[in-house]
This record gives C-alpha cells, structure tokens and sequence, in this order.
C-alpha cells in the first residue's frame, strides 16, 4: 500500500462537542459527513481513547462546528492536543449550551450543527456515530477551513489520535532561513514565515522570539523545539 494514496482524501476541520451529566468537553476532528438530507444526518469517526468519545457514547448527542479559515492554530491545538481530562478546554472559549445539552462554540465558528445518535459501530481504534440533526445556526459567514489548508497554509500537525494520523516527520522544506520543529507535536516554526497568530513577525529569527512564546499547536515551551 502507498500511504500517499490517502493524502488525495479532502476533509474539513470541525470541533466535536458533548455532554455528560453536567460536564462538557469537545475535540478537532476532520472525519464528519453529511450522509442523509431527509431526514439530514452526519455520520463522525471519533477515538475510543478520547473523553469525547465517551461523553457521545453516555448522552447520545454531539454538536459540531464548523470552523472559519481565519481560525487560529492554538485554538486548533487547545481543542485538538489537550485532554479534558487534564484541563478544561472551554476556559475562555465563548459557547452556548444547545437544546441537546451539548455546547455550541461560538468562536471561530461558521455554523453549529447539533445531532442526537441514532446509531454506533465500533470500528477498532475508533466509533464510528451517525446523528440526526435536530438543530442548526449559522454564526458568521467566511471560508469553511479544510483539512489542507490547515496543514498547507496554516502548518498544522495532527494528533495521533486521529484517524488520518500518518506519523510527525515532516519533510523538511528548502528554505534560506532555519527552521524548529516541536518535539511534541511536529509543529515547525519557519523563520520566514514567523507565527503571525501569535504576534511572530515573519523573519523573526528563533533566538529572538520572547522565552513566553509557546507552541502554537500544542502550547509546549520554547526549549522543547530543535532545529531542523
Ligand atoms: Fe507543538
């Protein structure tokens, strides 16, 4: 098998939310689709390690968001290489509670769509849910991100608990300025480019960036990166 063959897949770059008893959590996820339109329901991949995955299991109901272009990387990473088990990730997140109980993001968000699960299969490392919508809102207009662009343009890294996970090393680029890469998540920070999201102006050399600087994907310290 070439494992290149799955990288011609397009998804796009959702939050999964849910609820347990009066807890809430959500996760990145990129494995949503719309499977029905009458009556319309979406079918999601979610990991049987992820705590989400176990609060969808417990209430039966998901909401989705939809997110924008524009979305940030460490809001990715707050939702994608964090565990709610370990910190609460809706900690200044703007959100609303939706008729299913599950919280609606409202930052960065597109449209929120809510579901209730009508069935599960449980396909390995991951559950595969299928919801019946029962609610929608669009939030703002703008380009839905896609799973490419965040890699692409945004330099995204995926967690390895993802479905489409295909290991960290990324090929290094021919670049004229160094570059570091995150030991923890494979994010690389290109001093051409710079991290703009995080007031990293590009050609910002590495040992300039202030010590507070954190990872924009995972949030690990400045000393955790290496040069690549
Ligand atoms: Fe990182």
């Amino acid at each position: 098998m070439d494992p290149k063959a799955f990288f011609k897949l397009s998804y796009g770059l959702y939050v999964i939310t849910s609820q347990k008893g009066d807890k809430i959590n959500g996760q990145t996820a990129n494995a949503l689709i719309q499977v029905t339109s009458e009556p319309p329901a979406l079918a999601i991949g979610i990991n049987n390690g992820n705590l989400t995955n176990e609060f969808i299991k417990d209430s039966n109901v998901f909401a989705v968001s939809i997110l924008s272009q524009e979305t940030p990387l460490n809001f990715i990473g707050q939702f994608g290489f964090k565990s709610g088990r370990d910190t609460n990730k809706f900690d200044q997140v703007n959100y609303k509670t939706g008729s299913t109980g599950a919280p609606l993001i409202l930052d960065n968000t597109l449209s929120v769509l809510e579901a209730k699960v009508t069935q599960k299969m449980d396909v390995g490392t991951h559950t595969l849910f299928v919801g019946e919508v029962v609610g929608t809102e669009v939030i703002r207009e703008g380009e839905p991100m896609t799973y490419a662009y965040y890699h692409q343009v945004k330099r995204g890294t995926t967690p390895k608990s993802a479905p489409t996970y295909s290991g960290t090393k990324e090929e290094k680029k021919e670049t004229a300025l160094p570059s570091y890469q995150c030991t923890i998540c494979g994010y690389t920070y290109e001093e051409d480019k710079g991290d703009p999201d995080s007031g990293i102006a590009p050609g910002t050399p590495f040992e300039d960036i202030p010590d507070s600087w954190t990872c924009p994907v995972c949030g690990a310290a400045k000393d955790q990166f290496k040069k690549v």
